[in-house]
């Protein structure tokens, strides 16, 4: 559900293509956003009792709502957003399997497990996983569905309820999820969308919540950290990127200009794991460069149905664009297409640059934007060491044939993609995360379930054995049998010798 209006808060909602106001929504207070965790308390209890069978039920009516209403979602994601309709649609689709692994997959991802209880063989040692009660999820305006869904629908699915602040520049498109859960779900307030701007975002990091996954800027997450420090409340960043691609020399250079294309210049670059930056090795530079242009030339920028790329969805991120721009040109860079003079109001045509070097900030910082540097190598060596020598280290990719697992293996990312681009995003399975100023902890695949889960080790005694080290009623010679375990286990004793035995048997 979404707050009610309170007439003296409202802010203006904008299609960023025309500037026109399209609604409005009301920006939620602190004592609102504490009054919705304290809802979401109670719905926490009621949905955590129901188990997976029936939150998986009632996910898939959720599911199936918003499939419904599809075209709604889509012409909304148009409209606030700024990008193609096609764009939304797939970001409709995408978001919507994360949506139908997340219930379904829960009850396997959260099973409880028997483990090895080591040397104490008269224990049963399990691990058990409980939801953690309420998770505030703040998310980021570029991909207004699919993005926060990666947190929603996976804390949901993992038996929580939700507090959800949506970015201020597209904060409808948050009111329509939250509308669409509320005729789905059983328990009232299980998803709570509160809107509102920076101050909305703030006040929910310092609010009586479980735990809290913020997507956004790095600079806003190291404040949504320190917030919820106050409070010990655990956080899951999912932060910027300025995501390097390599090119091998004996890459398909067709399928690496293709993808370059699209992982730099879709959705107008406005992706944390778009490729910001490209590192090509020296033999098929020139010929690799080429195709790219070629390919730039059929792409078109606009409002219309047949453009590929729509309108910047921040204005404030045009003039960051066009700094980083001026900044490239300004060091040398040359721009053999699009550029800074062809910036017009929020579009911005794809751009490509060679002549580029480490000390511009196109290629150390993130961009956010329709622009692609593409540099030259001399071996794939040193585009790993570029490629790592970054604060960031989120998503990455790799074009090329022998070598390229041992490239990807090296890459210093959360997620790297051989001979594709972004597309660990879209696998379920796969857990999406980064590193450094990328942020930590993991969304999708199991490890995004068990993000939300709190796990719970039980060690059950089921019989008396002589050796018992939890009393104080130990034998005399306790001390003395204690000094021999230590020497026989662990001094290249009997561990030791089991485990090259078993080594060598299973070599
Ligand atoms: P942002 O940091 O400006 O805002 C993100 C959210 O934080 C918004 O909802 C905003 O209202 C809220 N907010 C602002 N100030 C706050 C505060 N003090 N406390 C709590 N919340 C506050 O980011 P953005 O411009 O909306 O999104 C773009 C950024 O998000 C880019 O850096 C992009 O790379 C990143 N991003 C990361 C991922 C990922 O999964 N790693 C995905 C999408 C976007």
């Amino acid at each position: 559900m979404a707050i009610e209006h309170a007439a003296s808060e409202i802010m203006e909602c904008k299609n960023p293509a025309t500037g026109e106001v399209i609604g409005t929504v009301p920006i939620v207070g602190a004592e609102q956003v504490n009054a919705a965790v304290r809802r979401a308390r109670l719905a926490a209890e009621g949905w955590a009792s129901l188990g997976f069978a029936r939150r998986n039920e009632e996910l898939t009516k959720w599911r199936r709502a918003l499939a419904r209403r599809s075209d709604d979602l889509i012409e909304l994601i148009h409209l606030e957003n700024g990008k193609p309709r096609l764009d939304a649609a797939q970001e409709v689709m995408n978001a919507l399997s994360h949506l139908s692994h997340a219930s379904s997959r829960a009850a396997k991802a959260l099973a409880t497990k028997r483990v090895s209880s080591g040397l104490l063989k008269n224990f049963r040692t399990t691990v058990s996983y409980h939801p953690l009660g309420v998770v505030g999820v703040i998310g980021p305006w570029n991909f207004p569905v699919f993005t926060p869904m990666g947190s929603i629908a996976y804390a949901l699915a993992a038996g929580n309820a939700v507090v959800f602040k949506p970015s201020e520049l597209t904060s409808m498109i948050g009111q329509l999820l939250g509308e669409t859960a509320a005729t789905c779900f059983s328990v009232p307030n299980l998803l709570t969308v509160v809107t509102g701007n920076g101050h909305t975002g703030a006040a929910l990091a310092r609010a009586d919540l479980d735990k809290i996954a913020f997507t956004g800027s790095s600079r806003t997450g190291r404040r949504v950290m320190a917030a919820a420090a106050e409070n010990l409340t655990p956080v899951l960043l999912e932060l910027g990127g300025n995501d390097p691609m390599i090119v091998a020399s004996d890459a398909d250079l067709d399928q690496a200009a293709e993808a370059a294309v699209y992982g730099a210049f879709a959705n107008s670059g406005q992706a944390c794991v778009a490729v910001e930056r490209c590192y090509v090795e020296a033999p098929v530079y020139r010929e690799f460069v080429e195709r790219v242009v070629d390919q730039v030339r059929d792409i078109s920028v606009g409002a219309d149905d047949g453009a590929k790329i729509g309108a910047m969805t921040m204005p404030a991120q045009v003039a960051i664009v066009r700094e980083h721009l001026d900044d490239a040109i300004a060091k040398g860079a040359t721009v053999l297409c699009g550029g800074p003079s062809e910036i017009n109001g929020s579009f911005i045509p794809p751009t490509v640059l060679t002549d580029v070097s480490e000390d511009m900030r196109i290629m150390r910082e993130e961009t956010f934007g329709p622009v692609l540097p593409i540099a030259s190598i001399g071996s794939v060596d040193e585009g790993i060491e570029r490629a790592n020598d970054s604060d960031y280290g989120l998503g990455s990719s790799i074009f090329g044939k022998s070598g390229v697992r041992a490239v990807a293996a090296r890459l210093r990312a959360g997620m790297t993609a051989i001979n594709s681009v972004m597309v660990f995003a879209g696998v379920p399975m796969l857990p999406f995360g980064g590193v450094g100023e990328s942020g930590f902890g993991r969304i999708h695949g199991d490890e995004g379930l068990r993000e939300f889960s709190r796990a719970k080790a039980t060690a059950e005694k089921r019989f008396s054995i002589p050796i018992n080290p939890m009393t104080f009623r130990q034998p005399k010679g306790a001390l003395g049998q204690m000094r021999s375990m230590i020497s026989q286990f662990y001094g290249g004793g009997v561990i030791d010798r089991a485990q090259s035995t078993i080594g060598k048997l299973f070599s």
